[in-house]
């Protein structure tokens, strides 16, 4: 079923759901589960599971270094489908621009559409670890409204090189990214939501949010996103702090501003136990204004360990 369907059917009731990232190249999914499965008792709609872009690695051949090109954690479609028929739940398989072609791209969609996941998320992906900027890859999408294009179209039964009967064409929800404190390439917020409202009006169904920790921020981003006519739901996407590094990591690697408040508070911790406690003390309180502002879903990115978020939901829903 797809996403823009559950927040139909909610009737405004704010939904729980979150996002897993796929284990580490060789590792068991059983790890997934074993921290999905905490959280099922919160009947989430959807879990989304991402997808990493592909980096180099050096491999020591003799003293002589060779440079290639590695995934770390691939496998986003089938542990979306495992996921899919384990805990009978929709999933939402992330996809990138980055590192794709518009031909690879297709036949991933075409695995999709069989494997029944109904909704994916379009994105561009960050530049590669060794490189600066975001370098489009050869025969691929510089930017997510491509993405998106590609996906409507083929919602319509039009494949890239021919078109195909419209009767079992696949009928894709499409997910896309919103940032309440603008993306850290955009040269403006006003500009950023700009381009938003391009993947929305090029067929985008909803939108996720970068995480923030000041609610505020979230609200002004709905409220300017509706005056430029984005009308789709636009879900937000929150994390707990979890360790004392995010204080500098987070702004760093998503630009994202902390409250100072929260700042203080994990600056007291003496150990990142007492971090994570206050991480999850924080994001509940967040998630409550949320929901009392009747947002359609709660989206908790879950890096790993999902204790955090256990407590959290337990706390809200
Ligand atoms: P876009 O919408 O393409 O925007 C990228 C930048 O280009 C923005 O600054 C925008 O303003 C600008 N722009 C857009 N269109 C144009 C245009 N036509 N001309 C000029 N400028 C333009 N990354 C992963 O690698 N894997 C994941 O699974 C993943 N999941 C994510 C989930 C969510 C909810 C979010 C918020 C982010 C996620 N990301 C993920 C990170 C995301 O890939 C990066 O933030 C990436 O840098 C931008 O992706 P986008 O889809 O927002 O890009």
């Amino acid at each position: 079923m797809k996403v823009s369907d559950h927040i139909k059917e909610a009737k405004g009731e704010t939904l729980f759901s979150f996002e897993i990232i796929p284990p580490l190249k060789g590792h068991r999914i059983q790890e997934l589960y074993d921290n999905i499965d905490p959280l099922m008792e919160f009947k989430p709609p959807f879990i989304d599971v991402t997808t990493s872009r592909e980096e180099y690695v050096y491999i020591d051949r003799d003293g002589l270094l060779d440079k290639k090109l590695t995934r770390m954690r691939p496998g986003t479609v089938g542990i979306c489908a495992s996921i899919k028929h384990k805990y009978d739940v929709d999933t939402v398989p992330h996809l990138l621009c980055g590192g794709f072609s518009k031909e690879e791209t297709e036949y991933v969609l075409v695995d999709c559409h069989y494997l029944g996941i109904d909704n994916v998320m379009a994105l561009r992906g960050d530049a590669m670890k060794d490189e600066k900027y975001f370098k489009p890859t050869k025969g691929g999408h510089d930017y997510a409204v491509g993405l998106v294009e590609q996906l409507d179209a083929l919602n319509r039964g039009n494949y890239l090189h021919d078109t195909v009967e419209t009767d079992h064409c696949a009928d894709f929800c499409i997910g896309v990214a919103g940032y309440p404190e603008k993306h850290l390439e955009a040269p403006s917020l006003k500009s950023d939501l700009k381009r938003l409202k391009q993947k929305v009006d090029a067929g985008a169904h909803y939108v996720v949010t970068q995480m923030f920790f000041d609610n505020q921020k979230y609200f002004d981003f709905v409220d300017a996103a509706r005056e430029i006519g984005i009308e789709v739901p636009i879900i937000p996407g929150i994390k707990p702090i979890a360790v004392k590094r995010h204080l500098q990591l987070l702004p760093q690697v998503f630009r994202i501003d902390l409250p100072q408040d929260l700042i203080d508070a994990v600056d007291d911790c003496k150990d990142n136990k007492a971090v994570r406690q206050v991480g999850v003390e924080w994001c509940i309180e967040q998630s409550r204004e949320l929901k009392a502002a009747g947002v359609p879903v709660l989206h908790y990115y879950s890096m790993g360990k999902s204790d955090n978020i256990k407590a959290i939901a337990g706390k809200v829903f």
